[in-house]
């Protein structure tokens, strides 16, 4: 399929990247194809930013038929712009496309689409270390029909965003809340695809944290809230007593591309890393015993966010003093140092993008 351009003849400003709220101003243009039983994937073209038409009765209005991405393209210091594993993302789009049953993208061509519009919107790719133009796809139901059947009509959409520094103050640790009346996601359900509706079910435990004053919350398991599974937006991982753990991917949790790399980086450094079910009452005892050494939250946006304080039933628990620890640390700066380039990528992690 051949992708058809039609350039803007009204190009934007583009915002500094310094004081850019994340996701609110996007790219000259957007990548969309359209889905219909009958013809499959067709009309595949990179269109002037704009909002989109839809029938009222779009299945996605309703139903909540709808999944995403989230991955970021960075400028390297050589003037190089690349991607980080966008074969992932594509590949789990497929899979959470495939649990809602949207229709699957042909994967060499999604990521062929992806680096097209990338490569047109690369202007946009902000240049200084830790920012990076943050890249959006999402594949939802349109069609217009109120009965329940099968997707008849579908549409998958590129935008992006440029976005500064996650921590532009420094990499403070955040304080997180451990949820234990709502639920995130069950075995058997959505858990382990990236859909809109798992965050709709999020958002009324988000915002008692927020007004509580906490950045997040920690989900535990959906059937005896007993098992940790993840933070908000991000994997979790916890060092205990010089071993590294974190939750298995049961279904509940969504399988994130850092947390896998995160994971390939510590047993490269000989580390013990253990995925297994943790128990919230297992990080309660290391906490009391101090051998919670240190916990941190790994996922597309901050990249490693170290957690400094967790809070269950209405007990605070410091880690490391609240402080970032020195493997948290050390993950960062492998990490972000491979992505924006700083780096040797031994592990052929990035895409280039011409
Ligand atoms: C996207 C996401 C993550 C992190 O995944 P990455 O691929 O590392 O960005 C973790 N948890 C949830 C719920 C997510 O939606």
């Amino acid at each position: 399929m051949e992708i058809k351009i039609e350039k803007t003849t009204n190009p934007k400003q583009k915002p500094d990247a310094s004081s850019v709220v994340f996701g609110k101003e996007f790219t000259d243009h957007m990548f969309i194809m359209d889905y219909s039983k009958e013809k499959g994937w067709y009309a595949p073209r990179i269109v002037p930013f704009s909002n989109l038409s839809l029938n009222p009765a779009s299945a996605v209005f309703h139903y909540g038929t709808e999944v995403f991405e989230g991955l970021k393209a960075y400028y390297t210091p050589s003037g190089k712009a690349q991607l980080f594993r966008p074969e992932e993302n594509i590949k789990r789009l497929n899979n959470s496309a495939e649990r809602l049953a949207l229709p699957q993208l042909d994967e060499q061509f999604a990521l062929e689409a992806l680096k097209k519009f990338v490569s047109i919107e690369k202007e946009w790719i902000p240049k200084k270390f830790g920012t990076s133009l943050y890249i959006r796809p999402f594949l939802f139901a349109s069609e217009p029909a109120l009965g329940l059947h099968s997707i008849d009509e579908a549409m998958f959409v590129i935008i992006a965003s440029p976005v500064g520094n996650y921590y532009k103050e420094g990499i403070n640790p955040v304080s997180i809340m451990i949820e234990d009346e709502d639920v995130r996601a069950v075995r058997g359900g959505t858990g382990y695809a990236k859909c809109g509706g798992n965050y709709a079910a999020s958002n009324r435990a988000g915002e008692k944290a927020e007004k509580k004053g906490f950045s997040q919350v920690l989900w535990l398991d959906g059937v005896e809230r007993k098992y940790i599974e993840e933070v908000g937006s991000m994997n979790v991982m916890f060092k205990i007593d010089g071993k590294i753990i974190t939750p298995k991917l049961t279904g509940s949790v969504l399988p994130g591309i850092t947390r896998k790399s995160c994971i390939q980086i510590l047993k490269g450094w000989g580390y013990d890393v253990q995925e297994r079910l943790i128990s919230v009452d297992e990080i309660g005892e290391a906490m009391k015993n101090g051998k919670l050494e240190e916990a941190w939250g790994t996922g597309t946006a901050a990249v490693v966010s170290p957690i400094g304080l967790l809070q269950y039933k209405d007990t605070n628990y410091s880690i490391n003093n609240g402080k970032i620890g020195e493997i948290t640390k050390k993950l960062y700066d492998e990490l972000t140092s491979i992505q924006w380039g700083n780096k040797e990528d031994k592990y052929n992690w990035c895409a280039q993008i011409d």
